[in-house]
């Protein structure tokens, strides 16, 4: 089978027709750059991808990280190809040129970073945890924290966590117990156990640097005492050669189902005198911080979810275009060819379904990618505040579709590939256990849907949701200009029609009935809400197929945007009308699960 990574045409469609990435180089940020400076960091990208990531990639999954009580063993071929990385600069490609970045656009590293991530199962997650860590220490950090740790983190010499999670507190970060005391010098000494921090020790680095939170000793309870460190694995000497050993011990690695490129650690800090802790920014304003990274990360397990499902739909076309099996209803002769299962209508379902799915969910976590580049970048302040209130709104969204949706793609990657996707012959079921993480870290989906409702929908008096829906309007009207999309802008209206009511029906519901009660269906409302969102960016992407169709374009293309239709067509008629049954249940605030007494199961 070929290894087709990512659909090389639709990214350059996402990239140019639906997202005008070309009026980038506009910025001044980006004014070195142009069309073809872009697409030479993603052919570089897949270059990489194809020649130090594909390789491996099933030696990755099959050799998990092993721990002999001292060392972290990966398999030797990963060292090389994240170097590899590393030297073309695309692991820093966002970043200023003062701090060793090419200053590029993050949706032309986010197309970059697909063909990486999808060839080299997590291998590349060593790197993006790096750049979300310098990230935040560059928005938050002092300047001695940005020379010291995140210079070297730019140049891939050292690498970043985020070490949040401990035994007894996962989704409720309010309860976490690692301690923070305040030396003499102004440093801390942090101990406590952390777990299933990724990429937490491994030989990939000279050093590793530790985004930890911690509780300063006397700080409030709950989440406003909570506390961000730099912890790193070795201290640094003053001239920035590695120093001592800061008694960050790896506890032991977990074993996963995916990603498995990946470590998973159970880390212990200073279990003897303490690990030495720098402070970023202030006491207690720590998850504030942290927020920073977790945006960031959050977008990324979107674009994760997004790209496995587009790897496994590629993959299950291509095999399905190939594999010779049955015939049609209509044919009775034994004696005529077999058709491929291409040809077979519910093949053509499942294939369908996974490109709605995926397409739908590369075209929202670009869209994020955008939006969170133009709340830093866009020419005026008021560009930048309207952006960064759509992002800030729709975050949940961007994090929890792709990350649900993306292994229900991959499940039906597998099912087309019948039992020759159940074994691990190919790829498809490594993609559905890679992916199947996603909806789990960085805020399960249930967390998602709470901070939706109680957080992102109120907040600013409701602006990030009034906006949302500005936007879809924009698209509506535009759509109203085609016939062919006639259809599809009236079945959006009515589908936001039924957000509008059913969101006024929560609000209501959250601020005059048992609050429990009003937020028990809230995974229902984050999903109806998701469920309008891809179809108001379906209806986008069938608007530049639409007018791209007119001009006559050649056969290839024209099948690319009749593809497009059809998706469109596959997302509204089967997947869109299910918000009825979800409004329903939050209009009448169903109790079902509410109900369900602990000694009933
Ligand atoms: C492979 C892997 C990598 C990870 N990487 C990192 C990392 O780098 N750094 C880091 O800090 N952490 C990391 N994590 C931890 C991850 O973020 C947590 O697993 C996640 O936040 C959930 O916490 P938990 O596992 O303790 O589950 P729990 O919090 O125990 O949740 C279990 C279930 O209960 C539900 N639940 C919990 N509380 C509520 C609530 N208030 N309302 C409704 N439902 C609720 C959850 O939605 C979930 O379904 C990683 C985890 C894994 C498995």
């Amino acid at each position: 089978m070929p290894a087709t990574l990512m659909n090389q045409r639709d990214i350059e469609f996402m990239l140019y027709e639906l997202f005008d990435s070309e009026a980038l180089i506009n910025r001044e940020r980006y004014q070195d750059h142009d069309r073809h400076t872009f697409n030479e960091v993603v052919n570089t990208a897949k270059a990489i991808a194809e020649k130090h990531f594909l390789p491996i990639r099933q030696k990755l999954d099959t050799h998990q990280p092993t721990f002999d009580g001292k060392k972290v063993h990966l398999i030797p071929e990963l060292k090389p190809a994240i170097e590899a990385v590393n030297a073309s600069g695309i692991g820093s490609a966002t970043a200023d040129y003062d701090l060793g970045g090419m200053q590029l656009p993050p949706i032309i590293a986010c197309a970059a970073g697909a063909y990486l991530s999808v060839a080299g199962g997590v291998g590349m997650g060593y790197n993006m945890l790096t750049t979300a860590n310098a990230n935040l220490l560059e928005a938050h950090g002092s300047e001695a924290l940005i020379e010291t740790w995140v210079k070297p983190m730019r140049e891939g010499r050292f690498m970043g966590t985020m070490a949040m999670t401990e035994p007894g507190s996962g989704s409720g970060l309010g309860d976490l117990s690692t301690k923070a005391l305040k030396a003499d010098d102004g440093s801390y000494r942090i101990s406590g156990n952390k777990i299933f921090i990724s990429g937490g020790d491994h030989d990939l680095s000279e050093n590793i640097v530790h985004l930890v939170l911690a509780r300063v000793q006397g700080a409030p309870k709950g989440v406003k005492g909570i506390s961000l460190f730099v912890v790193p694995k070795f201290l640094v000497n003053a001239d920035g050669s590695i120093g001592e050993d800061n008694e960050v011990a790896l506890a032991g690695l977990f074993h996963k189902m995916g990603g498995r490129a990946q470590t998973s650690t159970a880390l212990n800090f200073g279990e003897k005198n303490g690990s030495v802790g720098y402070l970023v920014g202030e006491e207690n304003c720590g998850l504030k911080y942290m927020f920073h990274m977790m945006n960031e990360a959050r977008i990324m397990i979107g674009t994760s979810g997004a790209v496995l499902a587009v790897a496994g739909y590629q993959y299950s076309v291509d095999y399905a275009k190939n594999r010779p099996q049955g015939r049609l209803p209509s044919c009775k002769d034994p004696l005529s060819p077999m058709v491929n299962i291409i040809e077979h209508a519910d093949v053509k379902r499942m294939l369908l379904a996974q490109k709605s799915y995926a397409e739908g969910a590369l075209s929202l976590v670009f869209y994020g990618t955008q939006l969170s580049d133009d709340s830093r970048t866009a020419p005026t302040q008021q560009q930048r505040e309207y952006a960064h209130t759509l992002l800030d709104f729709l975050t949940p969204i961007i994090k929890t579709w792709p990350s649900e949706y993306g292994p229900k793609a991959n499940s039906l990657a597998i099912q087309v590939l019948g039992g020759h996707g159940y074994i691990n012959e190919h790829p498809v079921e490594m993609f559905y256990r890679d992916n199947r993480l996603n909806p789990i870290h960085e805020g399960t989906t249930g967390i998602q849907s709470l901070d939706l409702m109680t957080r992102k929908l109120p907040m600013n008096k409701m602006q990030g949701y009034l906006a949302t829906l500005d936007e879809i309007y924009k698209t509506i009207e535009e759509a109203k200009q085609y016939d062919n999309l006639q259809e599809f802008t009236e079945q959006l209206t009515e589908a936001v029609d039924t957000l509008k009511l059913t969101t006024q029906a929560v609000l209501t519901a959250m601020s005059t009935q048992n609050i429990d009660l009003a937020l028990a269906n809230s995974v229902k409302y984050l999903e109806l809400f998701g469920q309008v969102i891809i179809a108001w960016l379906w209806l986008k992407q069938a608007i530049v197929a639409t007018k791209a169709l007119a001009e006559q374009p050649h056969q290839d293309d024209e099948s690319f945007y009749k593809g497009k239709l059809q998706a469109l067509q596959y997302f509204y008629r089967f997947e869109l009308p299910k918000i009825a049954l979800w409004s329903s249940l939050l209009l009448n605030s169903d109790s079902s699960t509410y109900d369900m007494q602990v000694d009933w199961f």
